[in-house]
């Protein structure tokens, strides 16, 4: 088989000055339904029901573990084999799960049916569905719908469809007020509140988070309000917020000291927020942040990393350990290159180093053979062989479980990426 070297055969897309590789060949990733796991611990009043199969719910189970002391938030109605003829009895059977679920469970206020990519799945049109059901469950519960499916899909994306259905639902803001500030994406509740309380310090009131803890508490959207994307991976949310009339602040993304005080200053900047203020709201936070990424420093520095694609969140991870930790990067694969969203961070990358947009998996993992890096970030299907292998590995899927988002999470952050080397470590002892 010819070896592609990395970014040997780049297309070059304006306004980029960086060449991408792009591959779309087969690929290694989880499936939307993996968001669910953090989605459901998110909006505490919400119930995610999978219209899948078996399989969907082993995934789902396994991935969340089972929930002995709680009522679980998060379920499998399983649609077996049947044949176009069978779709009415499909829909009269996912009518009586929701019947006995919502009965049984008033604490739900939001119910999601997320469909899944078995073929007997894709036959049933789970918005009309979600119409129906709602017309019957409105106002106590709302019944939205979104796609998990792992065709052509990565994990992270199970997150952006499902927050794109909360912004038809969104009320709409009074057009006199003034500009408010919305946070997109889903970060844990004790990374928001430290937000809230730094905006609130830099005079920036009115902020507003999405998802909501709780399905009532959405909030309000108009032409003054402005978005700034928590995550990397909301393409399709921003442009939903787009097209209700708000509109996106361009910045890189809260990780690590640099990421978060750059993250911060871009939403001061758009609120006139005078320069020493900043300074001085920001510079503790900066200073621990920068501290405690610093004791994971000896470890990192000049070590090469190997990112195979699966977050989306591979760019800005890459540039924090670059620029925050002195690693090398050999290539940053990411499944999803959004040039608008991740323009701030591609130019904080150094010069030369290799971008990969999708996936071949074989070849990829020749070029990875070939640069014989000290650790590689990838999904778990390829952590294990590598492993097996001898090649030191991150599981990029435990970035999305842990806050790593803001100040007082960045040396969390550097210590992910530390902790392979010191397991190594104290196994060679
Ligand atoms: S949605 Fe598709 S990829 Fe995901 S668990 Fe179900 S069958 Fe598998």
């Amino acid at each position: 088989m010819n070896r592609i070297s990395p970014c040997a055969t780049p297309q070059m897309s304006a306004p980029l000055t960086k060449p991408i590789l792009r591959e779309r060949g087969q690929h290694e990733v989880f499936c939307g339904l993996t968001g669910i796991v953090w989605m459901h611990r998110k909006i505490q009043d919400a119930f995610f029901l999978v219209v899948g199969s078996r399989t969907c719910a082993h995934l789902i189970q396994s991935a969340a573990g089972v929930m002995i002391f709680s009522e679980p938030r998060f379920g499998t109605a399983i649609i077996d084999e049947r044949d176009l003829a069978g779709l009415a009895d499909m829909n009269e059977e996912l009518d009586r799960v929701v019947d006995r679920l919502l009965v049984r469970r008033p604490d739900i206020k939001m119910l999601f049916l997320v469909g899944s990519c078995p073929s007997e799945v894709i036959k049933l049109d789970l918005s009309k569905a979600a119409e129906r059901l709602s017309k019957r469950f409105m106002p106590d519960v709302r019944i939205l719908h979104y796609s998990g499916s792992g065709i052509e899909t990565t994990f992270t994306q199970g997150e952006d469809a499902c927050l794109a259905a909360l912004v038809p639902e969104m009320p709409n803001a009074p057009s006199e007020s003034g500009s408010d500030l919305l946070v997109v994406g889903a970060l844990a509740d004790v990374v928001e509140d430290q937000f809230r309380r730094l905006f609130s310090d830099l005079g920036i009131s009115n902020v507003g988070f999405l998802p909501a803890r709780r399905a009532g508490d959405l909030p309000a959207i108009g032409p003054n309000t402005k978005f700034l994307l928590a995550q990397p991976f909301l393409a399709a949310t921003a442009k939903a917020l787009e097209d209700r009339g708000a509109v996106h602040i361009p910045a890189p993304f809260p990780l690590g000291a640099e990421g978060t005080t750059l993250w911060l200053k871009a939403a001061a900047d758009l609120w006139s927020v005078d320069e020493k203020l900043f300074r001085d709201i920001t510079a503790k936070g900066r200073d621990r942040a920068a501290i405690a990424v610093d004791r994971h420093r000896q470890q990192l520095a000049g070590k090469r990393l190997f990112f195979f694609p699966d977050s989306q969140l591979e760019p800005p991870l890459a540039r924090f350990l670059s620029r925050e930790l002195g690693a090398e990067l050999i290539e940053i694969g990411t499944p999803f290159l959004h040039q608008a969203h991740l323009a701030e961070e591609l130019s904080m990358l150094p010069d030369g180093v290799c971008l990969s947009e999708g996936q071949d998996v074989e070849r990829q993992l020749d070029r990875c053979a070939d640069a014989n890096p000290d650790l590689v970030i990838c999904g778990l299907g390829l952590a294990n062989p590598l492993e097996a292998a001898g090649v030191l590995t991150k599981w990029s899927i435990e970035l999305v479980f842990t806050p790593i988002q803001g100040f007082e999470q960045a040396g969390d952050l550097a210590e992910l990426f530390a902790r392979p080397f010191i397991r190594r470590d104290r196994l060679e002892v």
